[in-house]
């Protein structure tokens, strides 16, 4: 997915007490005010490009003594020439409320303190042209179409929403537009009629608790195939008409496989579609929508190209993590990203084999070291995030599979998966955060993660080793040095003696973060004999950079 800065947001702090954290972004949350569902309503033409809008909040007041429903919306102020949203009217059971539009943000007036435990269902209906969220215009055939991407907060742009990943909600579409389109949204086609004056209705429903960036719609003259089921669910590929052989052809592999691998590993697929679509909106790769990822529309070659195989893979294993189970703060979005990359390397493992494995896994590594040579203060999860927009960043891909396989390497494989399994059957259909992993992990292993969570994850850097050996005689001795210029670390090195003889030999040095003597590890070899060569980490099991010297 991308990640785009469209606009300045001015925003609140506000952070309920009960549920205030070490960490936190800058949205303002209401935890009194649970929204359980939304309709949308979403009139689209030829004739211009303005999206007629009419949404249906429903609200639970989960606190009492509140009047107000506050929802995201990007409104048509100076400087958007023309573009943003006007709202033309509010209604509560057909009565007209007031709210005021100002500074992006819809408050509405209830006119009422609502009870606690009541639900109160308010239509908002609006219109505009989209700043940004949706892309109405030519694609790369020169045909008009309508998609939308809304990472990470943009989806405000064409849809009134409490717009962030804690208040997460079910979904319906109901799109009109001109007859010669298809239209696809999340989740199961409930009609799809003709309604008259050249015009069609399709209405999707989606019925799984939702984050509001993985809402999509997606408008085109194209080529829809039902390419398999797997569990009675329907597998679909949807491309643009002029590549329905070659977008066919591509998309066919390998969903169903890694469906049935993700399931079998981690727990249910919750929604009851995958749907595999192109979008000249998400031009940057993948963007896992909920129940229809969409692709690069450069993602159609005809030669099921293994590159844009593992961003398939990528987006179907987001159904699980970040859209099953959501980050509660932007903060964690490792939680999301993290997981995404490592199951899409476990896929790789299970389905092309070890090899395939161990080169994604060195080639995180590399990118991971690259990245620390600029910025080495960066921390995977850090302690405030203010630009809504730029929530993400390389490290949480790379470095977040990189602490992920090192929590099965520690744990073994097999207590890890029983842990995620675990955390998954709590938070899925839930917004979890970095500790409720923790505890997961700790309750399936008995081991204390917090030291390890803390320097993964709450400090920058990674361990730079000096490795030095030095053969005396028939012996050896190594020393493994940390030379960061800050943040120490506690970790097990593996290093493994090559011998001229050609018989190896592995140690386990252990570094420390002791702030009072050696934080290096020294040993001895007991094989005896003349060292050919020194491997640091043979197993690929720790990230960290490394010299190594000898003689
Ligand atoms: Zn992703």
């Amino acid at each position: 997915m991308t990640s785009r800065l469209t606009f300045l947001m001015a925003m609140m702090l506000v952070v309920s007490p009960a549920l205030a954290q070490e960490y936190s972004d800058s949205y303002p949350k209401n935890t009194g005010i649970d929204i359980q569902g939304y309709v949308f309503e979403i009139n689209l033409t030829d004739d211009d490009d303005i999206v007629h809008g009419r949404t249906t909040v429903d609200a639970r007041y989960v606190d009492a003594g509140q009047s107000q429903l506050r929802l995201d919306l990007i409104g048509k102020t100076e400087g958007r020439e023309g573009r943003g949203m006007e709202v033309q009217r509010v209604t509560h059971r057909g009565e007209e409320l007031s709210f005021a539009h100002a500074n992006d943000a819809l408050v509405i007036d209830l006119g009422m303190d609502v009870p606690a435990g009541q639900r109160v269902e308010v239509v908002v209906e609006y219109s505009g042209t989209p700043v940004d969220g949706m892309d109405i215009g030519p694609n790369k055939y020169g045909d008009r179409t309508f998609f939308s991407d809304n990472w990470s907060s943009r989806v405000r742009n064409w849809l009134p929403v409490v717009d962030h990943p804690y208040d997460k909600a079910t979904t319906e579409m109901i799109i009109t537009h001109p007859a010669r389109y298809q239209s696809t949204s999340n989740g199961v086609l409930k009609e799809s009629s003709n309604v008259g004056n050249g015009m069609k209705m399709t209405h999707w429903v989606n019925d799984v608790p939702t984050a509001t960036w993985l809402y999509f719609i997606g408008v085109a003259e194209m080529a829809m195939e039902v390419v398999d089921t797997w569990n009675g669910i329907p597998i679909e590929t949807w491309v643009y008409w002029q590549d329905r052989d070659k977008g066919f052809y591509d998309f066919a592999e390998p969903s169903k496989a890694v469906l049935a691998y993700y399931e079998d590993l981690i727990g249910p697929y919750v929604n009851k579609r995958l749907g595999n679509i192109v979008s000249n909106a998400t031009p940057g790769g993948g963007m896992e929508a909920a129940s229809i990822p969409a692709y690069a529309d450069r993602s159609v070659s005809g030669n099921r190209d293994r590159r844009w195989q593992h961003v398939i893979i990528h987006e179907i294993a987001h159904q699980w993590f970040g859209n099953a189970v959501t980050e509660y703060h932007w903060n964690d979005v490792w939680l999301s990203e993290g997981f995404a990359t490592y199951y899409t390397l476990l896929f790789r493992e299970h389905h092309y084999g070890r090899d395939n494995f161990y080169q994604g896994l060195k080639q995180s590594r590399q990118t991971v070291r690259n990245f620390y040579e600029d910025d080495w203060e960066f921390a995977l999860v850090r302690p405030y995030i203010e630009d809504l927009n730029n929530v993400s960043g390389a490290m949480m891909y790379q470095k977040g599979a990189w602490v992920l396989h090192m929590l099965r390497e520690r744990l073994g494989t097999a207590t890890y998966h029983a842990g995620i399994r675990t955390y998954y059957a709590e938070y899925m259909n839930k917004n979890a955060q970095s500790a409720d992993l923790r505890r997961h992990l700790e309750e399936a292993s008995g081991d204390d993660l917090k030291q390890f969570f803390d320097q993964w994850l709450f400090q920058g850097g990674i361990p730079h080793l000096d490795v030095t050996w030095i053969q005396d005689g028939d012996k050896v001795a190594i020393e493994v040095d940390q030379t960061q210029p800050d943040f120490l670390f506690a970790a097990d090195v593996e290093v493994r003696i090559v011998y001229e003889d050609g018989n190896s030999e592995d140690l386990v040095m252990s570094i420390t973060d002791s702030d009072s003597g050696s934080t290096g590890s020294s040993a001895s070899g007991q094989h005896g004999g003349r060292v050919a060569e020194v491997i640091v980490d043979p197993n690929t099991r720790l990230l960290a950079s490394w010299t190594v010297n000898g003689q």
